[in-house]
């Protein structure tokens, strides 16, 4: 493109409608993907791999599949279209736990978004079934959700023996993150200390 004048871009934050936000909302182990960070605004305008429409929200967790990353809309996701057509997943099953339904692991890593950490990012099973990823959330998105002191008992016995004071030092500066999520049966809230 050219022959436009040069015009000063104004950088607009994107907020976006709880009706956007909502049309997110199409998974069985993601029920919030706008707010667990797994779809981000569609800035650039790109087409959808799979479908071809220009969606409001890419996705932006992994994908496991031949060739460039793809740009992928989430109702391709829960369609099942986008495992389909681009022979991918979206999770790596390896780093799934176990349950005995092998339908369960299929429905999870072919449609429904998986997320990324900082490392080895685990997903965490409960009554024989994946949970709902909630995010890797910081202490202020816990406190909205209420489960604060669920997490924090969580944590307070951590296979690395380290306090609060720093896991929220670690948190600040990156280095961890809290993968939280939350059993779809009993609600039960389980969290992986990701580093
Ligand atoms: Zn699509
Ligand atoms: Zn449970």
């Amino acid at each position: 493109m050219f022959g436009f004048p040069k015009k000063e871009k104004k950088k607009v934050e994107f907020v976006p409608t709880v009706e956007q936000i909502n049309s997110l909302k199409l998974f069985t182990y993601n029920k919030d993907p706008y707010n667990s960070g797994v779809f981000v605004h569609n800035e650039n305008e790109c087409k959808c791999d799979v479908c071809g429409t220009t969606p409001t929200f890419i996705y932006a967790g992994p994908a496991y599949c031949n060739g460039d990353v793809k740009k992928i809309c989430a109702p391709c996701i829960a369609s099942g279209e986008a495992a389909k057509k681009l022979n991918a997943t979206f999770f790596d099953p390896d780093a799934c736990d176990s349950v005995s339904d092998p339908k369960k692991l299929e429905e999870l890593i072919t449609k429904n978004p998986g997320y990324f950490a900082i490392y080895n990012e685990k997903w965490l099973a409960h009554c024989d079934d994946y949970c709902e990823f909630l995010g890797c959330l910081d202490f202020e998105q816990m406190d909205k959700l209420g489960i604060t002191e669920k997490v924090t008992m969580l944590l307070e016995d951590n296979e690395y023996g380290y306090s609060i004071k720093e896991i929220k030092k670690g948190m600040q500066k990156g280095l961890v993150k809290l993968c939280v999520f939350r059993c779809l049966h009993c609600k039960t809230i389980l969290v992986d200390m990701n580093m």
